[in-house]
Order: structure tokens, then C-alpha cells, then sequence
């Protein structure tokens, strides 16, 4: 079984290890690990939301967190994001995708079309193409080390359209899987505000006591 220290075989995904988090007090996780079949690679926006994805996939899958976010600004607001998911769960395996702040923002700026798009509501155009973006990182890095299954942690929003996000998410499998020797990775198409999820990650993120940020994460959502 991988884990935090494993590294990659692909270049530019990395483990962070726990050295980052062991600076900080680390509250018990409440990520079980148990045998299962199927190995999941979720994208990951943030502790509070991961809290509740995970609740419900934990006892079905075995979860690996993917950690990209170049969408998050500014850097420091990545870092405490980073630094709050790894102190709430300091056992979870995570893939840190290419930590480059800079770099990746200056990418992520450019795929959403962010000076055509600088006005758009949350839920417009720019959101679409940042979904779009995080999808496709974690579906490649899914691909790339074998997962049977990539997902997302962000229908769990109440802000964020399930639909749009699932439509999404198969477009990509569909393209991932038209020029695969196998049948993986799938999309995990959900929508995890459904049965009060939303609340339950409220609950759970609250009991860790996990930071909140009080805007989506780009620049133009502050
Ligand atoms: S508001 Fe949120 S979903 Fe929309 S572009 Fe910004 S970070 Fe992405």
C-alpha cells in the first residue's frame, strides 16, 4: 500500500511528506484504512469539504487525496488550506501535485480565460473552465498511477452545480478512456450535498476544528 512517504513514478507529482504538518498539533483522523478493492484518487479544495466526500466514500473505497488547487490565491491562502488539510488528517495519503504556486496559478490564469472572464458570477463561465481544469489534473494523475476511479470533492458545495461538474467529469473519462489499454480510471459522478451532506461535512470539519475560508479560492471570487 502507498503511502506518504511513496513517491510517484510520474514527474511532477509528489508526496508531501509529514514534515509540514508535524510542525503543528495533529488531532486523530478519522480516516480508517481497511482493505478494499478499489482505489479512488479524489481532487481535494479543501479540508472542510474533503471531511464530508470522504465520510462517504471511506467505507467503499481506499482514498488517496489529490492536492493541485492552482487556483488558489494568494499563496499564502494555499498554504494555509494545504497546512489545515494535513494537521485535520494526518494520515491521509496525498498526492501534492507539482508544488509550484507561482507557476501554476500563472496556468490555471491562463486555461479559465481569466481576463475575458474576470466578471463572470461564481457558477459562470470561469468556474466552468476551472472545473474543467481540476478534473482533467486529477484524471491524468488518476491514469498515470493506476487508480480505478478519479472524483471531486466539489459537488459537495451548495454553491457548485452537480450536474455541470458530473457532465464534466465524463467528458474527460470518455477522453481518457478512448485511448486506454484498460477500462480505468472511471469518473466518481455524485453529488455529495445530496442527504445533507453539506451539513455532515459542516459537523465533521467543526469536531477537527478545521480552518474555513470565507471565499471559493480565486482572486476573483474574494
Ligand atoms: S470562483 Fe471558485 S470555482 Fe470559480 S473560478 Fe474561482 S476558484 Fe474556480
Amino acid at each position: 500500500m502507498l503511502r506518504m512517504f511513496d513517491l510517484w513514478s510520474c514527474e511532477g507529482w509528489s508526496f508531501r511528506g509529514r514534515g509540514t504538518a508535524s510542525k503543528l498539533s495533529s488531532p486523530a483522523s478519522n480516516i480508517k484504512y481497511m482493505n478494499k478493492n478499489k482505489k479512488i484518487l479524489i481532487d481535494v479544495c479543501c479540508g472542510v469539504c474533503f471531511a464530508g466526500v470522504s465520510s462517504q466514500l471511506k467505507n467503499e473505497y481506499e482514498i488517496t487525496a489529490y492536492w493541485h488547487n492552482a487556483n488558489i490565491f494568494p499563496e499564502k491562502e494555499y498554504e494555509k488550506r494545504l497546512l489545515a488539510f494535513q494537521k485535520a488528517f494526518p494520515d491521509q495519503k496525498i498526492i501534492i501535485d507539482n508544488y509550484n504556486w507561482q507557476k501554476n496559478h500563472d496556468g490555471w490564469l491562463g486555461f479559465v480565460k481569466s481576463e475575458e472572464y474576470a466578471n463572470e458570477p461564481e457558477g459562470g463561465k470561469r468556474c466552468l473552465k476551472c472545473y474543467e481544469y481540476r478534473l482533467n489534473r486529477v484524471a491524468k494523475c488518476a491514469k498515470e498511477n493506476n487508480f480505478d476511479l478519479f472524483a471531486s470533492t466539489l459537488t459537495i458545495s451548495p454553491h457548485k452545480n452537480a450536474d455541470k461538474i458530473n457532465k464534466l467529469g465524463l467528458k474527460i473519462e470518455n477522453e481518457i478512456l478512448r485511448s486506454a489499454q484498460d477500462d480505468k480510471p472511471k469518473f466518481y459522478s455524485a453529488n455529495f450535498k445530496k442527504k445533507d451532506g453539506f451539513k455532515i461535512a459542516n459537523k465533521i470539519s467543526g469536531e477537527l476544528n478545521i480552518y474555513r475560508q470565507n471565499y471559493c479560492g480565486c482572486e476573483f471570487s474574494m
